[in-house]
C-alpha cells in the first residue's frame, strides 16, 4: 500500500515516513503545499496523510478540495495543530475522512491509517483471506493452510496488495506504483523476482497455486 505525507515539519515528517515503512507501506514525502498538491492529483496513493497548514499556495485543505473536485477518492487523514470544533468541521467538509490532532501518537496515527485502508465491506477485518491463505495486516501473521509463513517487509507489502485486490488482473506497472515508492528504482523485472520469492513461500509448498500469471500483462491472486 502506497502512502502520500505532506508535512512542512521535517521531523515529523521523517518520524512518520518511518513509522509507516515500518508497516510496510511505500511512503512519498512531499514537504510544502505545492510539491504535495501536484504528488496528491498524478500519482495513485491508497491513503494520504495531510497537514493542513503547509507553505506554498496550497494548504491541506485546498489539496484535500482539490482531489475531491479531480474525483480522486484516496482517504485522507487530515493532521492539525488546531482542534476547535469548527476547524474540524471544515476539515471534514472539505472530504477529508478522519482528522487527528497534534502532537498525537504515532500508534494512533498508524491505527488512524489502518482504518482509512480498509474497504467499507470489511470494517472490522484485519484479516485478509483467500482461500486457505490469511494475512493478517496488524500482526503481520501469514498462514497458508495453519501453515506460518515467513516474509521479507516487500514480500509482505506485495501479497497484502495482491490479496486487497484479488481475482482483479493487476498490471505490473499498477503493482510498483502501489507497493513501491517513487523514489525506489523499480523495474517490471523487479516485479517477476518478488513474485518468484513471494510464490516459493505462498504456493510452491502447496497444492493450489494462488498466484496467476497473465502473459503480457501482470499477475492476479485468486483461491477458485
Ligand atoms: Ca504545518
Amino acid at each position: 500500500m502506497r502512502v502520500l505525507v505532506i508535512e512542512d515539519e521535517h521531523k515529523i515528517a521523517r518520524a512518520l515516513k518511518k513509522a509507516l515503512e515500518q508497516e510496510t507501506y511505500a511512503v512519498d514525502v512531499a514537504y510544502d503545499g505545492d510539491e504535495g498538491y501536484a504528488m496528491a492529483t498524478t500519482e495513485p496513493y491508497d491513503v494520504a496523510v495531510i497537514d493542513r497548514m503547509l507553505p506554498g499556495q496550497h494548504d491541506g485543505i485546498s489539496i484535500i478540495k482539490a482531489m475531491r473536485e479531480a474525483k480522486i477518492h484516496t482517504p485522507v487523514l487530515l493532521l492539525t495543530a488546531l482542534g476547535s470544533v469548527s476547524d474540524r468541521t471544515t476539515g471534514l467538509d472539505s472530504g477529508a475522512d478522519d482528522y487527528l490532532v497534534k502532537p498525537f501518537a504515532l500508534e494512533e496515527l498508524l491505527a488512524r491509517v489502518r482504518a482509512l485502508l480498509r474497504r467499507p465491506t470489511e470494517q472490522h477485518a484485519t484479516i485478509l483471506t483467500a482461500g486457505d491463505l490469511s494475512l493478517n495486516t496488524v500482526t503481520f501473521e501469514v498462514k497458508r493452510a495453519d501453515k506460518s509463513i515467513q516474509l521479507t517487509g516487500k514480500e509482505f507489502a506485495l501479497l497484502e496488495f495482491l490479496m486487497r485486490n484479488q481475482n482483479r488482473p493487476l498490471p505490473k506497472s499498477t503493482i510498483i506504483s502501489h507497493v513501491w515508492d517513487y523514489d525506489a528504482d523499480v523495474l517490471p523485472n523487479t516485479v517477476e523476482v518478488y513474485i518468484k520469492y513471494i510464490r516459493n513461500k505462498v504456493d510452491q509448498p502447496f497444492d493450489k497455486p494462488l498466484i496467476h500469471t497473465i502473459r503480457g500483462f501482470g499477475y492476479k491472486l485468486q483461491a477458485e
